[in-house]
Formats: C-alpha cells, sequence, structure tokens
C-alpha cells in the first residue's frame, strides 16, 4: 500500500524557515537520511548517516501534529529517496504547501507540480560542482527559487555567470544569493551585488541567528 512506504528520516521539526523567500514563516521540516554529495560547507554532515525508518502514514500523522501548513522537504539530498514522491502527493493532496530544498544534482521532472523546488545549484568552492544536473534548469516554473551559496569571489563571478547564461531571472520566481556562514561576510557579498546591480536577493541564513531548532 502506498501509504506503508517508507523513507528514511533524519529529524521533523517545527521552527521558521530561515531560507529562500519562505523565510520567516512558521514550517514544518522533514530532513530526509543520505546525500550523495560532500560539499566543503556543508553544515548537515549529521544527516547523512543514521536516522529512521517512517512510513508515509506515519510521517503525515507527524505533520498533522502540528498547526503548520508549510512543508519543507529537506535532507541530506531528498531525492534519493523513492517514497518522497508519495509522500509530496499525499502532502498536496492534503492541502499542504511542500518546498523542497534540493542540491539538484537529481532529475526534478517527478516531482508533483505543485511543490515548489528550491534549487541549490553548486559553486565552485563546494567541490561538487560537477554533480550540477543542468537539464534541471527547464523543469523550473515560476513559483521555484533557485540559490548559489558563496564562498569568495570566484563563487561570485562563476553564480554571475550562470546568471546571465541561463537568463536565471526569467526561469523562476527568485534566485538568491548566500554568503557560506563563517567564509564570506553577508556585507561583502550585498556590496558586490549592488556594485553590479544584479536582480538577486541577498539570503541569510536567519535560522542562524534564531534561538530555536
Ligand atoms: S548537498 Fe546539502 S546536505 Fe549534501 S553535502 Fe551538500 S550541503 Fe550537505
Amino acid at each position: 500500500m502506498l501509504s506503508e512506504q517508507k523513507l528514511r528520516i533524519t529529524e521533523i521539526f517545527y521552527s521558521i524557515q530561515g531560507e529562500s523567500s519562505w523565510a520567516g514563516q512558521p514550517c514544518v521540516f522533514i530532513r530526509l537520511t543520505g546525500c550523495n554529495l560532500r560539499c566543503v560547507y556543508c553544515d548537515t554532515e549529521y544527516s547523512f548517516y543514521g536516522g529512521k525508518d517512517m512510513s508515509i502514514h506515519e510521517i503525515f500523522k507527524d505533520i498533522q501534529s502540528f498547526n503548520c501548513k508549510l512543508v519543507e522537504i529537506t535532507g541530506g539530498e531528498p531525492l534519493l529517496q523513492e517514497a518522497v514522491y508519495p509522500l509530496v502527493d499525499k502532502l498536496v493532496d492534503n492541502a499542504y504547501q511542500v518546498l523542497i530544498e534540493t542540491s539538484g544534482s537529481r532529475p526534478l521532472g517527478r516531482l508533483n507540480p505543485k511543490a515548489i523546488k528550491i534549487v541549490d545549484f553548486k559553486t565552485p568552492s563546494s567541490h561538487m560542482m560537477h554533480h550540477n544536473h543542468w537539464p534541471n534548469l527547464n523543469e523550473l516554473t515560476p513559483v521555484d527559487e533557485v540559490k548559489f551559496v558563496v564562498s569568495d569571489d570566484a563563487d561570485y563571478e562563476w553564480s554571475k555567470q550562470v546568471l546571465r547564461q541561463y537568463d536565471l531571472t526569467r526561469r523562476c520566481k527568485q534566485v538568491l544569493f548566500s554568503p557560506a556562514h563563517g567564509k564570506l561576510s553577508p556585507g561583502t557579498l550585498g556590496k558586490w551585488i549592488c556594485r553590479d546591480g544584479l536582480p538577486v536577493k541577498l539570503q541569510i541564513q536567519l535560522h542562524k541567528y534564531l534561538d530555536m531548532p
């Protein structure tokens, strides 16, 4: 049965969304276990291993216990697990607004079109740039968002070039430039964005400044 399909889950928690244009809103997070990448600046290495198996039915019951209709499915890399697709369908069918935070290394075409994709294409300093699955650009819709984590000048110049080459602002709702925590100051990145007049949003990871899980 569909609802008996299982996913490996690191954690489910309720907090304030810290990223994307949804930042600041209450949100339930489902963090799936496992990642096919090893970004240098990764801050969720604890999601690579461990976790517990939960059926879609059990996850859905957990989600219902929170008074919140905004749900983010993240990881790790959430699109590694086959049962993520029926989980998204179940949430969407029950009037949840679903955000999928993905590295963009896995094809996006199978996701329920009502789910909003937040695609974190990998910049050079991550050392994982070769995993970017560029055909995913064709799967972006006007509600989706694209994020670049910028560690230094080289990352910034690369992201700027991708932004222009693929006309990203036309393909999605929002392009986000986020400074890698502890590697580049938000002010420096903000100055570069202003200097070049880029049509992007500077993203600060709000959750790093909140005394919340
Ligand atoms: S894709 Fe995300 S979870 Fe995976 S290694 Fe990179 S930053 Fe960490």
